[in-house]
């Protein structure tokens, strides 16, 4: 997998909007997978860890509610992803300016991975 230009996100996170398969009257399996590595990238953001909730950027949410992290799985599964949030700028992407906040943490150990779905 590349992660060269730009413009290619659209490509790359194309399961975000590819999430019901009428065909099996179920969620894609391309949509589960990329749920996964989603939910692996959100939860892993300092702010995640230390509270175990995250913005859930379903359709209803809007990305203005904290939620812990099954009920956010939970609700992008059923509901999909807000409209064009190809860019996850609140969940461990362009938010390297926030980083400062987190120097504060420089002690403590970042080898916990919770991935809870
Ligand atoms: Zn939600």
């Amino acid at each position: 997998m590349s992660f060269g230009g730009e413009h290619e996100i659209y490509t790359l996170q194309r399961w975000m909007y590819n999430h019901r398969d009428p065909s099996i009257s179920d969620v894609t399996r391309e949509f589960v997978d990329g749920l996964h590595s989603f939910m692996y990238q959100a939860t892993n953001e300092s702010f995640a860890r230390e509270n175990g909730i995250i913005f859930c950027p379903c359709r209803k949410c809007l990305n203005n509610k904290y939620l812990d992290f099954n009920l956010v799985s939970k609700h992008l599964y059923n509901r999909g992803f807000i409209a064009n949030y190809y860019v996850w700028l609140r969940h461990g992407e362009g938010c390297r300016d926030s980083a400062r906040n987190s120097n504060r943490n420089n002690g403590v150990s970042i080898n916990l991975v919770i991935i809870m779905i």
